[in-house]
């Protein structure tokens, strides 16, 4: 079996297990929220960003009014999601740049993406495929594991897993087989003990 083969079963899989899916992050498919989600959910659950987000939302509910958030507020709004002072002085530079350059929408390209404050190839990928539309492989810590123990990969890093990905899975497909990847990492194929005796793709995964 190819490699292609073997992505598209996996994908067929995916799709057999969950259906239908959406970001676990509630941005309402706003850009700019979406983006200050993910920046926010790094070693945070989806769950606290969300309840998090309804508040600073209400408070800073754009890139104009986060950039102008005076010092400490944004702090204390975004406290509880962890690593809050790195994170507020990003969101802070993410949102001034969006504004001064970007007219205050957030940029389409993946080299505009990267420039802003907080925001690496993961949520870059993550804003041009639910967003816009664009696809791209969000390389979080599941679909590495997992791809990389079916044998779909060759290295277990972000950039080999989204570049690799890439060629496997139609654009248009993207988005949603790396939101399904997440909840199959979450229910079987975990990172300590993979419940391998449940899973379809164990006649063809390489771990196993
Ligand atoms: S067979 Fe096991 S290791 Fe391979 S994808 Fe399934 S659960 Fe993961």
């Amino acid at each position: 079996m190819t490699k292609k083969e073997k992505a598209t079963l996996f994908d067929e899989y995916l799709k057999k297990l969950y259906g239908n899916v959406e970001c676990g992050l509630d941005s309402g498919g706003d850009p700019f929220r979406l983006l200050v989600m993910a920046i926010l959910s790094a070693q945070c659950t989806d769950v606290r960003v969300n309840i998090v987000s309804k508040t600073l939302f209400e408070k800073l509910p754009d890139a104009k009014a986060m950039a102008e958030s005076k010092e400490g507020e944004l702090e204390e709004l975004i406290r509880s999601v962890g690593l809050y002072n790195s994170k507020a002085k990003n969101l802070r530079a993410c949102a001034k740049r969006i504004c001064d350059t970007y007219d205050g929408k957030v940029p389409k390209e993946m080299e505009d993406l990267l420039t802003l404050g907080g925001v690496g190839r993961k949520v870059a990928n993550l804003v041009r495929g639910d967003i816009y539309g664009l696809g791209g492989i969000v390389a979080d810590t599941h679909c590495i594991r997992i791809t990389h123990r079916l044998g779909l990969t060759t290295k277990p890093d972000p950039l080999t897993t989204e570049r690799e990905l890439d060629k496997l899975i139609p654009k248009s497909e993207q988005s949603d087989f790396c939101h399904r990847i997440v909840m199959f990492g979450r229910d079987i194929c975990t990172a300590r003990s993979p419940k391998c005796d449940k899973c379809e793709m164990q006649s063809v995964c390489k771990y196993k």
